[in-house]
């Protein structure tokens, strides 16, 4: 397995695109996630074009065929790095192509770490956004505002046919509130305060939110590194 880590910051002249841009293969049935993917792409596509580089990826994003049907993959790695990796193997076992799979979730300070790899399940397995929300404010009752930093976190595992793994991460601190504000996105949103903005992740629109987000920025990173690397898409490494 062919393992990378990139950093954020390539400058503008690093996007030269060339060749034809594939199908991009999402490994979740999360809603929320596959909303945020497709507009991260397309926001992406209309920037290249405004700065007139030629060739902007057409990407597809789907999420995979029949994913919803597919044995699920055991997420019970101890880290967002290994549990998405993991995924993106299992997954790409099912369809072939380029297989993206996301791990992410929310490390609270004051709780060392925790939720963390078990963001997903924390009230129990199955459990709903609204269950574990309310785990979250339970454990963080009587917790003091300057003791409520918590950070999202995502690792992005990008696969070519179950072979070449590259790895991106993106991160965003914030404050949790004691109690939820706001109607959009998904999970701990409406919990996760922005101190700049003084809004919630939930206050925010999808466009908002992913360009300040730990998806945004690790979605930024693998689109910037898909414009350097095209032959990684066509198999020619
Ligand atoms: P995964 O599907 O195993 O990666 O689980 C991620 C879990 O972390 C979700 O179910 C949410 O509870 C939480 N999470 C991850 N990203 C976000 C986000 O952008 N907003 C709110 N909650 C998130």
């Amino acid at each position: 397995m062919n393992r990378q880590q990139e950093s954020f910051g390539v400058p503008p002249s690093a996007l030269r695109l060339t060749g034809k841009c594939p199908v991009l293969l999402i490994a979740s049935s999360n809603p929320g996630k596959i909303t945020e993917f497709r507009l991260g792409v397309r926001l992406w596509v209309e920037k290249i074009a405004a700065r007139g580089i030629t060739q902007p990826p057409k990407w597809n994003v789907q999420p995979v065929p029949g994913i919803e049907t597919l044995p699920t993959c055991m997420e019970d790695g101890e880290s967002f790095s290994e549990n998405a990796v993991k995924k993106a193997l299992h997954y790409s076992r099912f369809a072939s192509g380029i297989v993206l799979a996301d791990d992410s979730g929310l490390e609270v300070d004051a709780l060392g770490g925790a939720p963390g790899v078990r963001s997903r399940r924390y009230a129990g397995l199955g459990a709903t956004d609204a269950r574990n929300n309310a785990k979250l404010l339970e454990e963080m009752r009587g917790v003091p505002s300057a003791e409520r930093g918590a950070q999202f976190v995502c690792v992005l595992a990008l696969t070519r046919s179950g072979q070449q793994v590259v790895e991106f991460r993106g991160e965003v601190r914030g404050v949790l509130l004691e109690s939820p504000r706001g109607d959009n996105g998904f999970g701990y949103d409406p919990l996760f305060v922005l101190p700049e903005l003084n809004r919630t992740f939930a206050e925010l629109s999808t466009e908002e939110k992913l360009s300040r987000s730990h998806r945004g920025k690790a979605l930024q990173a693998m689109l910037e590194w898909q414009a350097k690397n095209s032959q990684w898409f066509r198999g020619e490494r």
